[in-house]
């Protein structure tokens, strides 16, 4: 008997590992795993939620166009060429569909956001990695790399889990540097956290180009993590292939009505950003206080990196977090077992963090 199979690459894929967020026997756990919003979703956006569910025996509009207009408006984009997915990780998928497939390459970053290698697998193509320059995508490593197999280069900007960017002009030599036919994803899931006076969100190259798409997402500044709400922004040519292949109603009722409050509440994106900075610069200058190496980031999140000395590695720093009910990332997946990604969240946990992750470089 032979039994079904699947396709070339799928069992290749090394399933994703979430953060987790449960510990052992812990009766408080501080989640700060998976790069969520530290104050959490804004009322409104709640508000809105619940609001919905009475309607819950209605399908959502099919073309999320309320939110496409609103997104529209918010960005000055054309909505005609905005695509909304269930998570910017939807959008990703489809992009992959829609332009490669088996014996085509793809390029990401040697410690790029993980669903790109999965992704590409996934529909048969060859992942190709990039190495990185100082834990920063190297525009020249990527440009080095393309074949006339590549069909699409992911660069997400700021990056997760490293925390770096590159600037506008970066961006652009990259373009520049990259066939026609090859299209650039500008995975921008983090851009509303960056204040850097040169970086450039992917939306300029996508108007300007009809080879780039830049992708957006509800569940970070926006904390709409569980309701699951990314957008994409790109030429016509681009998204409609991905309208083409997408479900029908792959935006939940919920959902849109979750991301139109919580795009309207400046306010409460504002106050998450200000904590977020806030704590991005204590956690930064208390872990180098620690001994740890700890660079800037652009994100929700730092990357400490551990001595390889025995009772101060990262995998025991880890473990011993979680005795104490936190739970980070282990990011031995993307090529970086000595360092720990941690999310900002917010006071009380930052406090109860940086205490204990300093208790943890001070024991003997
Ligand atoms: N891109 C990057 C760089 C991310 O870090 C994440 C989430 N971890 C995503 C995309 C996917 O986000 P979502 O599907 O929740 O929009």
């Amino acid at each position: 008997m032979t039994l079904p199979q699947p396709r070339p690459g799928i069992m290749d894929i090394a399933i994703y590992e979430p953060g987790k967020s449960q510990v052992q026997g812990a009766r408080r756990v501080i989640k700060l795993s998976s790069n969520e919003a530290a104050l959490g979703p804004s009322p409104k956006a709640v508000a809105a939620l619940a609001g919905s569910l009475g309607e819950s025996h209605r399908y959502p509009a099919g073309d999320s166009g309320e939110v496409r207009e609103a997104l529209g408006k918010a960005h000055n984009l054309d909505p005609a060429r905005i695509i909304c997915g269930a998570g910017s990780d939807e959008l990703l998928g489809l992009v992959m569909r829609g332009f490669a497939g088996v014996g085509d390459e793809i390029i990401h970053t040697a410690h790029g956001f993980a669903m790109y290698n999965i992704y590409a697998k996934g529909v048969g193509a060859t992942p190709v990695v990039a190495p990185e320059k100082d834990l920063t995508t190297d525009v020249d490593a990527i440009l080095a790399r393309v074949t006339p197999k590549t069909r699409i280069v992911f660069v997400a900007n700021p990056n997760n889990p490293t925390g770096t960017y590159i600037p506008g002009s970066e961006m652009r030599r990259l373009r520049a540097g990259l066939r026609e036919d090859i299209l650039l994803v500008c995975d921008d899931a983090y851009a509303e956290f960056v204040d850097a006076p040169d970086y450039e969100s992917g939306f300029a190259l996508a108007s300007e180009t009809e080879n780039t798409i830049a992708m957006r997402t509800f569940s970070k500044i926006y904390g709409l993590a569980s309701v699951r709400l990314g957008w994409g922004f790109g030429a016509k040519n681009i998204v409609g292939v991905m309208e083409r292949i997408r479900s029908p109603f792959n935006v939940s009722r919920p959902a849109q009505f979750a991301g139109l409050a919580a795009l309207a509440d400046r306010d409460h994106v504002a106050r998450t950003k200000a904590h977020t900075k806030k704590w991005l610069a204590i956690g930064l200058q208390r872990l180098r206080g620690l001994g740890l190496k700890v660079g800037e980031s652009h994100g929700n999140f730092l990357l400490p990196e551990f001595p390889k000395v025995p009772g101060k590695t990262a995998a025991e720093c880890d473990a011993f977090l979680q005795e104490n009910g936190i739970i980070v990332r282990r990011v031995d997946g993307y090529g970086l077992p000595n360092h720990l990604r941690v999310t900002i969240g917010d006071e009380e946990e930052m406090t109860v963090l940086l205490d204990v992750m300093a208790a943890f470089m001070e024991r003997k």
